[in-house]
């Protein structure tokens, strides 16, 4: 049967061999990507790297060297984001510590974020999760006044823009990720980004002892990317999704990850890729249109609440239902129709065990993460949508609502 994979990019062999090519053979497409990168963030430096991951610990080992303070080992993130944010906190060395997310943005809530204890941090961190700009001037501005730096995780937010600025160009620092379900896909890779003086120079030195990535796991990469573009079809990904050993859409705590360049063979990809982030954009936003139109009138469905002036990536659409009974039932109907529904991240960061043992203040209550994780679904915005999906959504969560109604009264 036909399935809508939950995210992805739509890509063709002829541009991924294309870019696999001229990237082992030209020093052209790196030249090309930096640029490219730093056009649409509008940051002075940029440097490619193998994943978020890694561009997220040498950032955060880059702040603690240019920090005035040795004991500030803390880095402020919010309670509901993606695992690897913690394992990067981790893997630098330092500490978490959680700040509550308001379930109407899925962004750090404001107030919290002002309430935390700072006395430790070295550097607060955004999530921008699905393409959605977090309140960026209000976190940059509490970094600020705190004296902490800011780091602007752009990973899904690649090409979303918030006042006219570059999400992942707020604060001090900023990466995005090129992994598999994010804007652009060289299955795994990324980019850091900045223009912050002692910082920028402290990751210059640190991009130029980074080690290149081994050409065994750049063979393996480059293998699954027309692999990944081909099944990423609705004909053949409601096949390949039951595989087990792809361990697609599971979420894990894994601080064991390459710090390493990215392979010049993926540099190529992802800039044959930002040619077509514009195009890639237009679809996901249109899609995004037609979800938000179409599902908002749903009694029960909350749809995030979205910045005035906030151009959103969607790399997925995110919306939340009344509670977490209604949210399987819904996923588990989406699932059966064909249509790639996820519950996100499956906990809250303050229920993830390898990361409350890192916390100093454990017990602290994230009531708003807490809420999102078990309410959470998000519906594809990719190229393969078809112009019905709106509508198709509609009816099979319109057909979940009684079934609620029913468990309630029980
Ligand atoms: C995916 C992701 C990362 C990590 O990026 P990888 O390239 O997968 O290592 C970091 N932060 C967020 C919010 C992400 O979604």
């Amino acid at each position: 049967m036909a399935y809508l994979a939950p995210a992805g990019t739509v890509m063709s062999l002829s541009e991924i061999a294309r870019g696999l090519i001229s990237g082992a053979f030209s020093d052209t497409p790196r030249r090309l990507l930096v640029e490219e990168i730093r056009r649409t963030s509008g940051l002075q430096h940029c440097w490619p790297i193998c994943s978020g991951r890694a561009a997220m610990t040498l950032i955060l080992r880059a702040m603690r060297t240019a920090a005035a303070a040795p004991e500030c080992d803390e880095v402020l993130i919010p309670a509901y984001t993606c695992y690897s944010v913690a394992a990067s906190i981790a893997r630098a060395g330092l500490r978490p510590r959680l700040c509550d997310v308001d379930p109407r943005t899925l962004g750090m809530d404001s107030a919290a974020l002002d309430k935390c204890d700072f006395s430790r941090v070295l550097a607060v961190v955004s999530s921008n999760l699905y393409g959605l700009p977090n309140a960026l001037s209000s976190i940059e501005d509490i970094a600020r006044r705190r004296g902490v730096f800011m780091l602007d995780d752009a990973a899904q937010a690649l090409g979303a823009r918030l006042g006219g600025r570059a999400v992942g160009a707020f604060g001090d620092a900023g990466l995005y990720s090129f992994d598999k379900g994010k804007i652009i896909c060289t299955i795994q890779g990324g980019a850091i980004v900045s223009q912050h003086g002692q910082l920028s120079a402290i990751l210059a030195n640190l991009m130029e002892h980074i080690p290149p990535t081994s050409s065994a796991e750049a063979f393996v990469n480059s293998a699954k990317l027309p692999i990944y573009a081909i099944c990423l079809h609705p004909t053949l990904y409601g096949i390949v999704k039951r595989l087990p050993f792809l361990g697609l859409g599971r979420t894990q705590y894994e601080t064991r990850y390459p710090i390493a360049d990215l392979a010049d063979v993926l540099v190529g990809v992802a800039a044959e890729l930002m040619k077509r982030l514009n195009e890639l954009q237009e679809q996901r936003r249109r899609n995004a249109e037609q979800l938000t139109r179409v599902l908002g009138e749903i009694q029960g469905v909350i749809l995030p609440a979205i910045q005035s002036d906030a151009e959103p990536a969607y790399a997925r659409f995110p919306l939340l239902v009344p509670d977490p009974h209604l949210r399987d039932r819904a996923v588990g109907a989406l699932d059966r129709a064909g249509i790639g529904a996820t519950g996100s991240y499956p906990r809250a960061l303050a229920d993830v065990p390898e990361v409350v043992q890192m916390l100093r203040n454990p017990e602290a209550p994230m009531p708003g993460a807490r809420q999102v994780a078990a309410q959470i679904v998000t519906l594809p915005t990719h190229g393969f949508c078809p112009p019905e999906l709106g509508d198709r959504v509609r009816d099979l969560l319109v057909g979940c609502l009684p079934a609620l109604a029913i468990a309630q009264s029980q």
